[in-house]
């Protein structure tokens, strides 16, 4: 891009005049990390990729500058089913939209993309398969979108997590127009495998590809190891009242068992997996949406495309296969930035399922490995002793400080013993072994065991045979597990998992560092400060929401009810201040509000 005076400052009145829709429409009044450069990228023409984790607030990248373009905005997003709320929640901000896909009956499509030719709308929202229809491309060429965003960019690669072929049909159509419109690609998925596919599958022009860091500061991680998982979730449910979660769990048989028994203990879930009938799988999910039933126990066929911004926890009854699942998963607690809670349930038998799945399904010895690698990451992320969000941080490959003070591992949820003494006896062992055998061999090695295997190898005459006698071997694995998690120890990725010794483990043979392992224990509740002009506020809402057939989030995110609740606004310029009240929902909601703040104020005497 040229950087002349003329360039720099119209760029300059772009940014200026982008700060102001940005307040003016969507309420906000900073940029999030990213969000400026991508819009920036955008609106200078410039093909542009934008990889934010889940809730780090993707659409505005799109929607913004489609308010600063003067033709179309064509946003192609994989699901139906958030089409309709996305452009409901455009409205309520004084943004024109529409959406065109299969709930529509024909004439209602014609109508659309009338309105659509005589510009009517900012914003175009269709799944990938409209664009494989001629009656729609023809009235594309006489619309010539200024700009095609495309959502859930990751859906373009068979790297992905969800890859949907029909998303292959964005790029022939790309190539059929003769006046190339701006390109966006948005998505969480950082691997460089999907990046480099979303860029050649669209054939994107030299793209700029902006990456946000990985950190969402407001959610709190925590592993619990070995708890009843039933009963966790029983006590969870009992100390967080009203507040809407995802509980996932690994198989749909789990999925039933778990919902059938809450359910009879009276609590409020609804179900989700692939296995229901589609009518059922929808409203089950309809209901979650609405806030009908307040917790959705589902396998991970749950959730893409779910924007509902007021999840307050997410919890996994079973650990996922990969970092990469488990965090866009856990990511949909809090997209609205108030605290969510993401905790996993980790049994050590969660490992050998994963395995299991990644033995039926594994193509090639080559993504078998990298499964198994990847299954790996995870399993130590249940077991380190290190702060988890800095673990998470740097497995994407971001810089992270060593302690975030608000994850289990920092709170200290667990109590740490130290194990110098076990790990310098299981680090000599593998030393003395030669790293050429794996962890149960180890073990018995360690306990001195009989067994025929250790005698003719000639094993039993190394001086580390016995020297952990008189312990369990699941003691002693569990040990091993824990010096792995926390990087001592690496598992080759072969038939047979050889253990092997990794750098950091000289300071520990020299006696240099100190080795901890965590063990059990209950955590305190951590207990939530409930707000009763809050809960008058989200009634208000809920009613609100039925009365307009949409979700409750698409007309106030908890954050902004939270805010209206402590600032208590009296007038137009003090509920403006308000994150997430632009100038559309003062002018349609902002009487109402102060209506209920006052009723309230008198009710309790202010
Ligand atoms: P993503 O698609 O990246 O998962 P969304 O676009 O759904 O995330 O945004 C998540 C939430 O963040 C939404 O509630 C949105 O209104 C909010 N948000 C977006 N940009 C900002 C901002 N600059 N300041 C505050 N909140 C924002
Ligand atoms: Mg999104
Ligand atoms: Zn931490």
């Amino acid at each position: 891009m040229p950087t002349n005076g003329a360039t720099d400052q119209s760029a300059q009145t772009l940014l200026t005049w982008s700060r102001q829709l940005l307040k003016k429409h969507f309420g906000y009044d900073e940029f999030r990390a990213g969000q400026q450069r991508i819009i920036e990228s955008v609106l200078a023409g410039v093909d542009t990729v934008g990889i934010m984790p889940t809730g780090g607030g993707k659409s505005v990248c799109y929607q913004l500058p489609a308010l600063l373009h003067d033709r179309l905005t064509l946003v192609v997003s994989p699901l139906i089913s958030l089409m309709k709320d996305q452009v409901d929640a455009l409205s309520r901000i004084g943004i024109d939209a529409a959406f065109i896909n299969s709930s529509l009956t024909p004439q209602e499509v014609g109508e659309r993309l009338r309105r659509a030719a005589r510009g009517e709308y900012m914003l175009l929202y269709v799944a990938p398969e409209r664009l494989e229809s001629e009656a729609f491309r023809s009235v594309l060429r006489t619309i010539r979108p200024a700009a095609i965003a495309v959502d859930e960019a990751h859906c373009l690669s068979e790297w992905g997590h969800d890859f949907r072929p029909s998303y292959r049909a964005i790029a022939p159509y790309l190539d059929s127009l003769d006046e190339r419109p701006v390109v966006t690609a948005f998505t969480a998925t950082a691997t460089p495998e999907v990046v480099a596919d979303i860029v050649s599958s669209l054939r994107l022009q030299s793209p700029r590809v902006v990456v946000t860091g990985f950190d969402r500061e407001n959610l709190s991680f925590s592993v619990m190891v070995g708890e009843d998982r039933r009963a966790f979730v029983q006590r969870y449910l009992n100390d967080h009242p009203g507040q809407a979660g995802i509980i996932y769990a690994a198989t749909r048989r789990e999925v039933d068992n778990l919902h059938d028994w809450l359910k009879k203990g009276g609590h409020p879930v609804g179900r989700y997996h692939a296995g229901m009938q589609d009518d059922e799988r929808n409203e089950s999910q309809e209901r979650f949406l609405y806030d009908d039933v307040r917790v959705m126990v589902a396998t991970n066929a749950f959730g893409m495309g779910i924007d509902k911004s007021n999840i307050r926890f997410v919890i996994h009854y079973n650990m996922p296969k990969t970092i990469e699942s488990y965090y866009q998963e856990a990511g949909r607690a809090g997209r609205d930035g108030e605290p969510g809670e993401c905790i996993l349930l980790f049994a050590g038998q969660d490992i050998q399922l994963q395995k299991f799945l990644i033995e039926q399904s594994a193509s090639t010895p080559e993504r078998r490995a990298g499964e198994l690698a990847k299954l790996q990451a995870i399993a130590d992320y249940c077991r380190t002793t290190q702060c988890l969000r800095a673990y998470i941080l740097r497995y994407f490959g971001d810089e992270a400080p060593e302690r975030c003070d608000h994850c289990g591992t920092c709170l200290q949820e667990f109590e740490l013993v130290d194990i110098t003494v076990a790990a310098q006896q299981i680090l000599s062992c593998v030393h003395r072994m030669k790293e050429r055998f794996g962890m149960k061999l180890v073990a018995s090695v360690l306990r001195g065991s009989k067994e025929k295997r250790i005698g003719e190898l000639g094993l039993d005459r190394l001086s580390t045979y016995g020297l952990m006698r008189g312990r369990g071997e699941k003691e002693i694995i569990a040990t091993i597990q824990s010096l792995v998690a926390d990087g001592y120890l690496a598992v080759g990725d072969g038939q047979y998992p050889v253990l092997r010794l990794r750098a950091k483990a000289s300071g520990v043979l020299r006696n240099e560092t100190h080795v901890f392992q965590r063990v059990v224990q209950h955590r305190e509740e951590r207990r939530y400060a409930d707000n009763a002009l809050f809960e008058v506020l989200r009634a208000w809402r809920r009613d609100l929401a039925r009365s307009e057939n949409v979700p409750p989030y698409v007309i106030f995110s908890d954050a902004t009810l939270h805010e209206l609740a402590d600032r208590q606004p009296r007038d137009r310029a003090s509920m403006l201040a308000v994150k997430g009240v632009g100038e559309a929902k003062f002018a349609k909601y902002g009487a109402e509000i102060l209506k209920v703040l006052a009723e309230h104020g008198a009710a309790n005497g202010v």
